[in-house]
C-alpha cells in the first residue's frame, strides 16, 4: 500500500518499538513524518536521519506543550497516537500518582492531540490511536488501569468519528496483541502465558502492526471510521 500523494504525518511516540516501525513504514510509503519521543534522544535522532524525518522531544503527559506543538505544525494529513505506557501491578498497592500519569499519557493525550490536529486537518484526514487487545480481554490481574485506558480509546474514536465525519476525517483504533518490543519482549517471562491465550502463538512484529496503520491512512480505508481493528493473533477471540 502506497500513500497516495505525499502526506504530512505526525506520530506521537515514534522512537522505539511499534512507533518506530510505523515511522519507518509511513516514510517508506512516501509520507513526510515527524515523530515525538520522551527520553530516547539518540535513537530518535538516528531514526530521523534514517527516514529523512523530524524528531521532536515532547512528553505526551504535558498537555499544554502537546497542544501547542500540534497546533503549531499547521495542517497534518494524519496523526498516529502510539505513545503509551504500561504500569501493571497489584491494584491495592499501586501508586495513585503513577495511575494518574498513565491515564494522562494513554487517555488525555490522545484526546487533546486528536482535537488539536483536527483543527487544521484537511478533508479526508486520518487519526489513528494505538490501543490494545486488553481493551477487550484482560485475562490476568494487574492490568486494570492499562486496560481501562485502552478501552477509553474505543469510545473516544467513536465519538470523534462523529465529530469530524462531515469533513471526511476518519478516527480509528488499532488494537495490537503481544508485539515484540521493549514493553513486551518476545522472550519475556510472561511469553508462554500470553501465547496460551492466542490462536497464533507468537508475538507480532512491529512491522505487522505498522502495515495495518498504513492501510488505515491510505486511500482504501476512507469509509472505515469509529472502528477498533484488532491485530492480536486471536488473543481476544
Ligand atoms: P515501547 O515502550 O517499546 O515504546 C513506547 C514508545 O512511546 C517510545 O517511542 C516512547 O518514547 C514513547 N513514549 C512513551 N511515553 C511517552 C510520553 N510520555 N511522551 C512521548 N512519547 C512517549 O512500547 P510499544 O512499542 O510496545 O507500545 C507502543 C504502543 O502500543 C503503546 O501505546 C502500547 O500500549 C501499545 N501496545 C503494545 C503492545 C505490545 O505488546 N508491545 C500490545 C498492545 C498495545 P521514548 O523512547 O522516548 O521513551
Amino acid at each position: 500500500m502506497t500513500i497516495a500523494n505525499t502526506k504530512t504525518v505526525l506520530v506521537l511516540g515514534g522512537s522505539r518499538g511499534i512507533g518506530s516501525a510505523i515511522v519507518r513504514r509511513l516514510a517508506h510509503d512516501g509520507a513526510h513524518v515527524t515523530f515525538t519521543y520522551a527520553r530516547s534522544e539518540e535513537r530518535a535522532a538516528a531514526l530521523a536521519t534514517e527516514v529523512g524525518g523530524k524528531a521532536l522531544q515532547l512528553d505526551s503527559g504535558d498537555r499544554t506543550a502537546l497542544i501547542s506543538a500540534i497546533e503549531g505544525m499547521g495542517a497534518l494529513d494524519a496523526l498516529v497516537v502510539n505513545a503509551g505506557v504500561l504500569h501493571g501491578g497489584e491494584a491495592l498497592a499501586m501508586d495513585p500518582d503513577e495511575i494518574d500519569s498513565l491515564f494522562r499519557i494513554n487517555i488525555n493525550a490522545p484526546y487533546h492531540a486528536a482535537v488539536a490536529a483536527a483543527r487544521h486537518m484537511p478533508e479526508g484526514g486520518r487519526i489513528v490511536f494505538i490501543g490494545s487487545t486488553n481493551a477487550d480481554r484482560t485475562p490476568m490481574p494487574g492490568l486494570a488501569a492499562y486496560g481501562a485506558s485502552k478501552a477509553a480509546l474505543k469510545g473516544m474514536a467513536k465519538g470523534l468519528a462523529r465529530d469530524f465525519g462531515e469533513r471526511g476525517i476518519t478516527v480509528n483504533v488499532v488494537q495490537p496483541g503481544p508485539t515484540d518490543t521493549e514493553m513486551n519482549p518476545a522472550d519475556g517471562e510472561l511469553r508462554d502465558v500470553m501465547h496460551s491465550f492466542m490462536a497464533i502463538k507468537r508475538h507480532a512484529k512491529g512491522t505487522e502492526v505498522a502495515a495495518l496503520v498504513a492501510w488505515l491512512i491510505g486511500p482504501e480505508a476512507s469509509m472505515v471510521t469509529g472502528a477498533a481493528l484488532t491485530i492480536d493473533g486471536g488473543f481476544s477471540a
